[in-house]
């Protein structure tokens, strides 16, 4: 038995730690999870009543065309139902895409340090890819063209970037696509755009009605607080939404997490809500670390990386036995700064008060 050659060398995705794993091993009543972009204030009230009218549904398949949701989401970005197509999470998406337009030795665009995902599925097809780092944290966009040749398939964008933070505005994203070939699909990624509040995000779906080859991906994962249910979906051309639709498995999302998503999209005053603490948590984390003399990238989305001068792998630990679970930079390539979600103003609290004394306890790395 032999697997095939382009995954030898993939690891197995090694999850963060748990909050009960955590409470476990330090002996901790209570645990702080700021590590994986999730909504710290839950999801819609009315999504858990959705899920629990179709328990009773539970041994019957899901619709595997989700056709209302699909109405309801192509209703409410204000384009056809024959451009959306749902995964079980945007990750899946990313899974498809994948594996619609790659064969072996396909080239494909993406950051040096950005959501892993593009990497590890694109490596799976055999696809070459092409690192562009970033430039202040940020996409280079004109670097990426620049590593455009006549094998180039895919370009991912992540918008806001995971794990940075940092965003292209709607006139970068505009002049990209612009001057990107019409065979190359451009997929820009925006789990995060919904805490936007810059005013210069991209007006995603204008530009997607004058270029057929750009791919917008979403995510009920998290400001819509649905993480678990694992839902997400892409906007496109009919024509890229089609070849997607053609390896989608046939019942990728489940009965549950078609009806939390329905009811949560059609609950804004909880995205809206979201929105304005999570704008609130950024400005308070950011002054935190400006007393603290830590510098940070700009935030666009629900979570900061934070350059903590010492090594991440020390503040990771340290917090962790304060109850915190962050993301450390020693997993992410940046080996001295943190990746922490904004959570709610007293788990933002607690977190400053944790990191004050972890960052007194440990020497600046110099
Ligand atoms: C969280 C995240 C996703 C996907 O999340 P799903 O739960 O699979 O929908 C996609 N892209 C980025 C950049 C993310 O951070």
């Amino acid at each position: 038995m032999k697997a095939k050659p382009n995954i030898l060398h993939l690891p197995v995705y090694q999850p963060g730690k748990a909050i009960e794993e955590v409470k476990r091993e330090l002996g901790l009543d209570e645990v702080i999870k700021l590590a994986s972009n999730e909504n710290p204030f839950g999801s819609s009230p009315k999504a858990i009543e959705a899920i629990k009218a179709e328990l009773s549904e539970i041994s019957i398949y899901p619709d595997g065309g989700s056709v209302e949701l699909t109405s309801a989401v192509a209703k409410f970005h204000d384009v056809g139902t024959d451009q959306v197509i749902f995964g079980a999470g945007s990750d899946e998406v990313i899974l498809m895409i994948a594996r619609a337009f790659f064969v072996q030795g396909d080239e494909t665009i993406m950051a040096t340090h950005t959501f892993p995902q593009y990497k590890h599925n694109a490596e799976i097809e055999g696809a070459v890819c092409i690192e562009v780092p970033l430039k202040e944290g940020t996409h280079d966009l004109s670097a990426m063209l620049a590593a455009v040749t006549e094998r180039t398939k895919v370009i991912w964008i992540c918008n806001p970037n995971n794990p940075t933070g940092t965003m292209n505005t709607h006139d970068e994203i505009a002049n990209f696509l612009a001057a990107v070939p019409a065979s190359v699909l451009v997929v820009l990624d925006e789990a995060y755009c919904e805490y936007n509040t810059s005013g210069q995000y991209p007006d995603t779906f204008a530009l997607l009605k004058q270029y057929k080859n750009a791919i917008t991906l979403r995510t009920f994962s998290k400001i819509y607080g649905l993480a678990s249910l694992r839902i997400g979906y892409g906007i496109g051309h009919p024509e890229v939404i089609r070849s997607i639709n053609q390896v989608r498995e046939p019942f990728n999302t489940t009965r549950f997490a078609q009806a939390a998503a329905l009811a949560a999209i059609q609950d804004q005053a909880f995205i809206e809500s979201c929105r304005e603490a999570n704008t609130v948590g950024i400005t308070y984390l950011q002054a935190e670390f400006a007393r603290l003399d830590l510098k940070s990238f700009p935030a666009h989305g629900n979570f900061i990386m934070v350059d903590t001068q010492r090594p991440a792998e020390l503040v990771f630990n340290g917090l962790l036995r304060r109850g915190i679970i962050i993301r450390g930079g020693h997993k992410l390539d940046f080996p001295t700064s943190i990746r922490v979600t904004v959570g709610s103003r007293e788990q933002n609290e607690k977190f400053i008060t944790a990191l004050e004394q972890v960052l007194a306890e440990t020497a600046v790395q110099t």
